[in-house]
Parts: structure tokens; C-alpha cells; sequence
């Protein structure tokens, strides 16, 4: 692509997910491409997102299965768990995935600014540390999201986010953790398997809203079931530092004593301070990136991918966002990004995953449907003792028999709706997936195998 008048032909703010994606692809394409990252290259994901909480949740899930060993005839000597083990550890593997992206941005002759880069015009990228100005015929705008403290009351200073979890100096003997979102519930489920005393707070009256109601239902009860106790309704009042633990009082007027109070309410685009409105960019009123299913917004050399546009919060989106600007922008290939059908999981334990629509969305639209449901106990939980059951549930569409919604509690829900989602992206019906041959023994064979439906909903 020709240079022309300008020092770069794309400069992409922020060294994330989508920022990374779309700086590798464009620099294919022949562009010359820079990359300016304030904090560490990987951005949320890689750094202080789902890659050191996946390992965390690894870590968490050992408890149980300590436990569950006996009933196979195990005897496991006496465990115990050392924080700053699995801290070192984990750091040194986001260490090395850092140095793979950096290597491999440079590998495609992308340029790496490790400062702040603001927008100063249309076409134009202030790097604040080193004070200079460069040209580029597009920006994109790929700063990601930041932790909410809009939570106002007495003490909140006294709290910590998603940024420091991941770095504690020591565990916390006891840890309340506010929200129901995400980040709320895997925490709770990471720190109470590890062996902290956990609570969670949150707001409404049942957590994880906007998922099927029958998943919230039955993951709220998992979780309880595995220690954590679940205060519903309520939120912090305040909180008062003692000489080393935190008094907490809830809205309720209940006093908690612990050693952290992490607040898991939400993301902020990052855009504060970035220089947009300058430019003339549009934002939302929480500061997000106006922008079309081309992720341009209304300046036309400015583009924006990711959590900073507030569209769908997940690493891969994020990813697919940036490589469908580049391909359009640098590759001459019209691509975008389809944020339908996204699957999702929660890492809780046991895992949710899910993919299409909730019962809920159907009901408040009047659509005909089927519902097929499993409850069981996985057969590894008989000889293991534990009570613990897998919920599974298929909505299909009547009279289409297109399956439009998959929602799973239970071991490797993640990893099965993962397939699922393929078969529902190329419109599978129920009678295809009953036409599939079961793969015993399986948990994931009960997609195949539920043949009547537990619920015939018509209007
Ligand atoms: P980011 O990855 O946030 O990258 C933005 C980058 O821009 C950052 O590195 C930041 O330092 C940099 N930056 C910001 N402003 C500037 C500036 N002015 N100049 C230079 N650099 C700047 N998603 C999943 O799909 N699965 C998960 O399991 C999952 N787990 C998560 C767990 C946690 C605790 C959190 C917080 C998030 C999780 N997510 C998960 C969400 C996922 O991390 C984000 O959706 C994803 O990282 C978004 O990518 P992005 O490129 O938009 O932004
Ligand atoms: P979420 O949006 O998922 O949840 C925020 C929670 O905070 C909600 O329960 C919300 O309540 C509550 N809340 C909001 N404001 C307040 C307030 N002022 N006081 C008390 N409670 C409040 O955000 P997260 O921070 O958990 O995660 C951000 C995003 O990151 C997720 O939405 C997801 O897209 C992504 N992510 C993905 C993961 C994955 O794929 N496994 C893991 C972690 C994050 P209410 O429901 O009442 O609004």
C-alpha cells in the first residue's frame, strides 16, 4: 500500500486481542502498520483476563478432585495449597505469551511504540512519553475496557479489581466479592476452591443475569452447594479498614469481617483522556466508540474493534473484529465481524456454556418452541459421592425444528458448546442432531439421545 504523505498507513492504539489481530493482518496485506501499547503487549486477555484466570480456575478445581479421588480408591496425602507458587507460575506463562506477541508482531514488520498514544486529529497520534506526533492515513482504536468503581460508598478505596487479583501478595483467608456477572461468579468459584472463605454480593435477586433462567437457577445452587454463600439483593454499604482486615456492612446492615472486597461490576470502554471528542468522534454516553458493522466511526479514517466499543465483551470477538477491519481496509475482502451465535462459557465450577438464545428470549417474543432437558449426575460424581448434577437444555424452534438455543452446567460445558455452536451456525434441527450417533459413554451424548421434548411451548 503506497505511504503516500503519511508516516504510517494504520497506527492501532492499544496491544490487545483486537488491536494485535488487526496490526498483523494489515501489515500483510503490505501496509505499514505501528502498534503503541502503554502496558504490557496481550492486552487484558493475556495479561489480566481469561488466560491467567483459566489457570487460576485449573488451579481451583484440583480441590474437588482431591475429594472425588477416594471414591476410585485413591489416597491422597494431605494437600495444601501455596499461593505464590501458583502466582510465579502463572506469571512466567504470561511473561512467555507476551513475548510471542511481541515476536510476532515484529516478525510482520510491525512497528511497537511501548508508551500512550492519544488521537490528536483525524490523522494524527500524539505518544505522550516520548512527545511526538505521527501521521496515519487510519487509526484504530483498540484501548479495550477498564474495571467500573462507579460503586460509590464509604471505603471504596479500600477495594481491588480484576487488575490486582491476579498479583495479591497472599491469598485472603476470607474474600467478598460484589456483582453477578463474569468476572463475580468465576472469582468466587476460583477463590473458593483454593480454599477461601467466600462470599459474593450482588444487587439483583439472581446472579448472571441475562442467561437462560434455568442455568442462573442451577449454577447459583452449584455454587452454594461448593461453599460459597451467595447474598442476593443487597450491595456494599461500606467498608472500614481495620489493622489488617476489612468490616464490611451490606446494605441489609449485616457486618462481614474479611481480608478483600473485590469489586467485579462491570467494564468501562477505555476512551478516557484518548482525545476522540476532539477528533470529532462520536461516543456512547459510558464513553464507547460509535461504530458500524465495519467498526468505522463517523470520522472515516478512524475505526474501533473490541471492548471499547462496547459490543460483545469476549476475547474472540474482539480478534474477529480486528482481522475483518484489515481485511476490508488493507485487503481489498469486505469482511465483517457476525456477532450472532457466539458461544460463551463461564468458568465456574462446575463450568457453564452456552450458545443462542435463552428460554427467557423466546418467551418474551411469543415464539412456538420445544424444550429438551437433562438433569444427571456424571457418572464420574457416583463413585465420586458428590450430589453435584449436569443441566443440559436444547430449545427448538417450532415448526422449523432449527435447534436455536444450547445451555449446559456441568464438566466441559465450554468444550461442548464449542461444537454445538457449529452445528446451530449452519442451521442443524433437532432431527439432525437425533440422526447423529450417540459417542458413549459421553456426557455430551445426551445432545443426541434426548428424544421427547419436557416442554411443548405454543401461542
Ligand atoms: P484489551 O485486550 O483490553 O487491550 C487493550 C490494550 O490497550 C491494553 O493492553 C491497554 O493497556 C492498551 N491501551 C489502552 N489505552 C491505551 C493508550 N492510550 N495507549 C496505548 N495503549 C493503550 N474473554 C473471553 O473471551 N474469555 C474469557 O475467559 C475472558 N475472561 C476474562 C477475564 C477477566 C478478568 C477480564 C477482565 C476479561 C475477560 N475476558 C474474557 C474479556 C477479554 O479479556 C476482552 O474481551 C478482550 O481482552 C478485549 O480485547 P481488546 O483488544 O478489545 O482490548
Ligand atoms: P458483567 O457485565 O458480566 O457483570 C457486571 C455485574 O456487576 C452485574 O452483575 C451487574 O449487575 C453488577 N453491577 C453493575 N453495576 C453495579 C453497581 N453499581 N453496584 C453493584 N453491582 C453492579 O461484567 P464483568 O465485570 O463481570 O465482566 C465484564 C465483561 O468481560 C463480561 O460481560 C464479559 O463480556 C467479559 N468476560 C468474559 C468472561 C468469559 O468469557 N468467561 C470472563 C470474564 C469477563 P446487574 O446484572 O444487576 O446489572
Amino acid at each position: 500500500m503506497s505511504q503516500s504523505s503519511f508516516d504510517y498507513d494504520l497506527f492501532v492504539i492499544g496491544g490487545g486481542s483486537g488491536g494485535v489481530r488487526a496490526a498483523r493482518i494489515a501489515a500483510g496485506y503490505g501496509a505499514k502498520v505501528a502498534v503503541a501499547e502503554d502496558y504490557r503487549m496481550g492486552g487484558t486477555c493475556v495479561i489480566r483476563g481469561c488466560v491467567p484466570k483459566k489457570l487460576m480456575v485449573y488451579a481451583s478445581r484440583y480441590r474437588g478432585d482431591f475429594e472425588d479421588a477416594a471414591g476410585f480408591g485413591w489416597t491422597v496425602g494431605q494437600s495444601h495449597f501455596d499461593w505464590s507458587t501458583l502466582i510465579a507460575a502463572k506469571n512466567k506463562e504470561i511473561t512467555r505469551l507476551e513475548g510471542i506477541y511481541t515476536a510476532n508482531l515484529e516478525k510482520a514488520g510491525v512497528e511497537i511504540h511501548h508508551e500512550r498514544a492519544v488521537v490528536a486529529g483525524p490523522n494524527a497520534v500524539h505518544l505522550q512519553k516520548s512527545n511526538r506526533t505521527m501521521t496515519a492515513r487510519y487509526i484504530l482504536v483498540a484501548t479495550g475496557g477498564w474495571p467500573s468503581a462507579e460503586a460509590a460508598f464509604p471505603g471504596a478505596e479500600h477495594t481491588i479489581s480484576s487488575n490486582e487479583v491476579f498479583d495479591l501478595p497472599r491469598q485472603p483467608k476470607r474474600i467478598l466479592i460484589a456483582g453477578g456477572g463474569y468476572i463475580a461468579v468465576e472469582f468466587a468459584s476460583i477463590f473458593a476452591g483454593l480454599g477461601t472463605e467466600t462470599t459474593l454480593i450482588y444487587r439483583g435477586d439472581q446472579i448472571l443475569r441475562g442467561f437462560d433462567s434455568e442455568v442462573r437457577a442451577h449454577i447459583s445452587a452449584a455454587l452454594q452447594a461448593r461453599g460459597i454463600r451467595i447474598i442476593t439483593g443487597e450491595t456494599i454499604a461500606s467498608i472500614e479498614k481495620g489493622s489488617d482486615t476489612l468490616a464490611v456492612r451490606t446494605s441489609g446492615g449485616e457486618a462481614l469481617e474479611v481480608d478483600e472486597v473485590m469489586l467485579a461490576i462491570g467494564r468501562t470502554p477505555n476512551t478516557r483522556g484518548l482525545g476522540l471528542e476532539s477528533a470529532g468522534v462520536a461516543l456512547k454516553p459510558n464513553g464507547a466508540v460509535i461504530v458500524d458493522a465495519n467498526s468505522q466511526s463517523n470520522v472515516p479514517s478512524i475505526y474501533a474493534v473490541g471492548d471499547v466499543t462496547d459490543r460483545v465483551a469476549l476475547t474472540p470477538v474482539a480478534i474477529r473484529e480486528g482481522h475483518a477491519f484489515a481485511d476490508t481496509v488493507f485487503g481489498g475482502k469486505p469482511a465483517v465481524a457476525d456477532h450472532t451465535g457466539i458461544p460463551t462459557a463461564v468458568f465456574t465450577t462446575p463450568e457453564i456454556g452456552t450458545v443462542g438464545v435463552t428460554e427467557d428470549a423466546l418467551k418474551a417474543i411469543r415464539r412456538n418452541y420445544d424444550v429438551y432437558r437433562s438433569t444427571f449426575r456424571p457418572m464420574r460424581n457416583i463413585l465420586a459421592g458428590r450430589d453435584e448434577r449436569t443441566l443440559m437444555k436444547l430449545l427448538v424452534e417450532h415448526p422449523s425444528d432449527r435447534v436455536v438455543g444450547c445451555h449446559i452446567v456441568g464438566p466441559d460445558a465450554g468444550e461442548m458448546v464449542q461444537l454445538v455452536a457449529i452445528a446451530m451456525k449452519m442451521g442443524a434441527t433437532k432431527a439432525q442432531f437425533d440422526a447423529t450417533m450417540a459417542l458413549h459413554p459421553s456426557a455430551a451424548e445426551e445432545l443426541v439421545t434426548m428424544r421427547s421434548p419436557s416442554e411443548q411451548i405454543r401461542h
